[in-house]
């Protein structure tokens, strides 16, 4: 565990206010905000509609209005982070919008098929964007035929790629930080896969510990470009990181977009936690409870641009 010093303590506020105020005052570091229930892709390894059909609810979502009610409620207990996801976010446009004139920071995590907009006069949200491997891997885990829109989508952009490493992918780590680098990406965040027990596409035994070296290789290959941390990658096998983890403890909360709380960005169960692989705890852990140079570095870098 690491050392609670006065070195430690610079470091976390060179992270900025943001982090003193969610520690200090118990006021959401961010807050996540599933904006739909609809997606226009299907994709294999969707968490969000595995954990959405325990709910046996109707999709029901929030209207315009009522979201820009509970983005104030939330802008004025002092987050200032928004996080959009869905369902695929940039189908509710005007709700990111709106969005963007309530908070200082908003970051949209989309699948990449719709032009992201630039949204003139305003402070441009940050972009995540996914990509799941080459040309061919990425359609076939996404069930359509859009690799190339995406790849328009991040040389415009400049977004952070995003990339969830599942057995259908976990061969393709270089691939992925090659195509991320050449096509001008802001950096690149694995995810390592989260899901129920017994899930096929779950990284255990060889498959996880060749994953783990390629992605040591790519990490020296492309050094800051790749916000991930030796640390996060113990704490991710450890998974000593579950019992704090941000979303149990409050300092993020998560929403579906009918409005009711939900366990966590990755679903409603804890039966996900075993699995977990969920980049924002892990860093949270490495940060705030090993007190992590390196991680330091990289999340300062990711907190510039937000
Ligand atoms: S784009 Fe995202 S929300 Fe849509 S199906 Fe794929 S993983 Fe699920
Ligand atoms: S699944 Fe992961 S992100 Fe969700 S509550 Fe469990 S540890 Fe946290």
């Amino acid at each position: 565990m690491g050392r609670f010093n006065v070195k430690n303590l610079k470091n976390i506020f060179s992270m900025g206010p943001p982090f003193l105020q969610s520690i200090v005052r118990s006021i959401p570091l961010y807050v996540n905000y599933d904006l739909t229930w609809q997606c226009n892709l299907k994709c294999k390894h969707c968490y969000f509609f595995s954990s959405a059909m325990e709910l046996k609810c109707k999709r029901t979502e929030l209207s315009d209005k009522e979201f820009i009610k509970v983005f104030k409620y939330h802008r004025n207990l002092g987050t200032r982070t928004a996080v959009l996801t869905g369902g695929e976010p940039t189908l509710r446009m005007e709700v990111i919008k709106e969005a963007i004139k309530i908070f200082p920071s908003v970051q949209v995590v989309s699948n990449g098929v719709i032009k992201l907009p630039r949204f003139n006069g305003y402070k441009q949200p940050k972009y995540w964007v996914s990509i799941d491997g080459t040309k061919e891997t990425h359609d076939k885990i996404r069930g359509a035929s859009i690799f190339d829109k995406v790849i328009s989508n991040i040389q415009e952009t400049n977004p952070i790629v995003t990339s969830t490493v599942m057995t259908l992918n976990y061969k393709e780590i270089e691939d992925i930080a090659k195509i991320a680098y050449n096509n001008d990406a802001f950096g690149l965040v694995f995810l390592m896969y989260t899901s129920y027990p017994d899930n096929p596409l779950l990284l255990k035994g060889n498959i996880l510990k060749k994953t783990i070296k390629d992605i040591l290789k790519v990490m020296r290959e492309y050094g800051d470009f790749i916000f991930y941390s030796k640390k996060m990658l113990e704490v991710y096998l450890s998974k000593e990181f579950v019992p704090y983890c941000v979303f149990k403890t409050g300092q993020i909360k998560s929403f579906f977009p009918d409005g009711k709380q939900k366990f966590c960005v990755m679903g409603n169960s804890p039966l996900l936690c075993d699995n977990c692989g969920c980049v924002v705890p892990i860093a949270a852990y490495a940060l705030f409870k090993k007190f992590d140079l390196s991680t330091v570095d990289k999340l300062r870098k990711l907190f510039d641009v937000t």
